[in-house]
């Protein structure tokens, strides 16, 4: 039997019938803002959409979290974010192959600025809304309880220091800042080279 959300823990973030959610907000850590596959710190932008291309074809190009098949697929990197006192951890996990819709959800802060600066329509807001209720089969109140969770957790981790472990992307990161470096020092003045470590918003 569910609790009702006033009597719920405030670290317990569950559906209705008290499973996990399906559909998580994920925020990342303001100080790790950037540090992606995607990104040079990673593998960058080439050998990603190289690598993401291939997971989308070997997973039946289906969205891992709602199985939707239209809609434009994305690569959701999910971390593992170990904290201490004052400094922590990420790790990741897997790369997951997840639709739009879904994806937007993930990065629930980021789709709610662009929302509130007329990037996102609020059509397609109320429709992320509903997807969201329809997948975790929750209530509307859920996910504004669920994003505020997310936002305290945030946060607290935005302040701390972090590591990151790339996990199985440890080696062919290794592979992606060899070649770089080699093609940096036969370009040493291509204006690239002073962009290299471009960072993105991924929160
Ligand atoms: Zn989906």
């Amino acid at each position: 039997m569910s609790m009702p959300a006033s009597k719920r823990p405030s670290g317990n973030v569950t559906a209705r019938r008290g499973s996990p959610l399906k559909l998580r907000i994920e925020l990342v850590p303001k100080r790790l803002w950037g540090r992606n596959l995607r990104s040079n710190y990673g593998l960058g932008k080439q050998r990603w959409d190289k690598f993401r291309h291939k997971l989308i074809e070997s997973n039946g190009a289906r969205c891992a979290i709602c199985g939707n098949t239209k809609k434009k697929l994305h690569g959701h990197e999910v971390w593992d974010y170990r904290e201490k006192k004052t400094v922590g951890t990420a790790v990741l996990l897997r790369v997951e192959i997840v639709c739009i819709d879904c994806h937007d959800i993930h990065h629930w802060a980021r789709t709610t600025k662009l929302f509130q600066g007329g990037r996102i329509t609020s059509e397609r807001y109320g429709l992320l809304r509903k997807h969201y209720r329809k997948i975790n089969r929750c209530r509307q109140a859920d996910i504004d309880r669920h994003f505020l969770h997310s936002l305290r957790i945030w946060s607290r981790q935005s302040k701390k220091r972090w590591k990151i472990d790339w996990g199985d992307f440890e080696l062919p990161i290794a592979e992606a800042k060899a070649t770089r470096e080699a093609w940096a020092a036969r370009n040493p003045d291509h204006p690239l080279i002073r962009h290299s470590a471009h960072t993105t918003w991924t929160g």
